[in-house]
């Protein structure tokens, strides 16, 4: 028994497409772990953080995954320390941060997980990529479409970051 996990990869410090390149990779590699498809890669301004942050990038990987989100949150944990990353919960750049967005339609609560993400249905730059994979996506706990909760502004402030390259050369 599999079960459909998708996973947020962001990072807004150093290269931050090879840091999303090396998660990935990284991801792919988790024991139970089969990366069905992964999003393009978008760009957006750093929010709620101190001071003048670099953008983020931002992509989602869609896996399957044989085994219990708590192992798949130290996998993810471990990864995020291989690329760099030192302090957890502060609100400051970091290398990468993987998050897990929706773990098939379980309902997680607890103290290390919160599942589906409890930002999931007020960030963009979470939806845009997932909706890119699944459009048809629903929440676990909503019920409802996740595309409902994405305004055409939200969507028009995430950009394909491609798109953005090729704007600023
Ligand atoms: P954030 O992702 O909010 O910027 P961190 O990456 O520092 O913050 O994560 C802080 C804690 O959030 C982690 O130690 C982890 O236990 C917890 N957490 C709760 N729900 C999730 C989730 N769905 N995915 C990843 N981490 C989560
Ligand atoms: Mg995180």
């Amino acid at each position: 028994m599999t079960t459909t996990v998708y996973i947020l990869m962001g990072s807004n410090l150093g290269d931050r497409e090879k840091n999303l390149a090396m998660a990935a990779e990284k991801i792919e590699a988790v024991p139970g772990l089969e990366v069905i498809a992964l999003s393009g890669v978008y760009v957006s301004p750093a929010q709620d953080m101190e001071g003048e942050n670099p953008s983020f990038l931002n992509q989602v990987v869609k896996t399957d995954y044989q085994y219990l989100s708590s192992e798949l949150l130290n996998a993810l944990e471990l990864i995020e320390k291989k690329i760099g990353r030192t302090g957890k919960g502060k609100k400051e750049p970091r290398p990468i941060d993987l998050d897990i967005l929706l773990f098939g339609e379980e309902i997680i609560e607890n103290d290390t997980l919160s599942v589906p993400h409890r930002e999931l249905l007020n960030r963009p730059f979470a939806m845009v990529p997932l909706l890119e994979i699944d459009p048809d996506i629903e929440h676990p706990v909503t019920k409802r479409p996740v595309a409902e909760f994405l305004s055409e502004e939200g969507r028009q402030e995430i950009v394909l970051y491609k798109d953005y390259v090729a704007r600023n050369v």
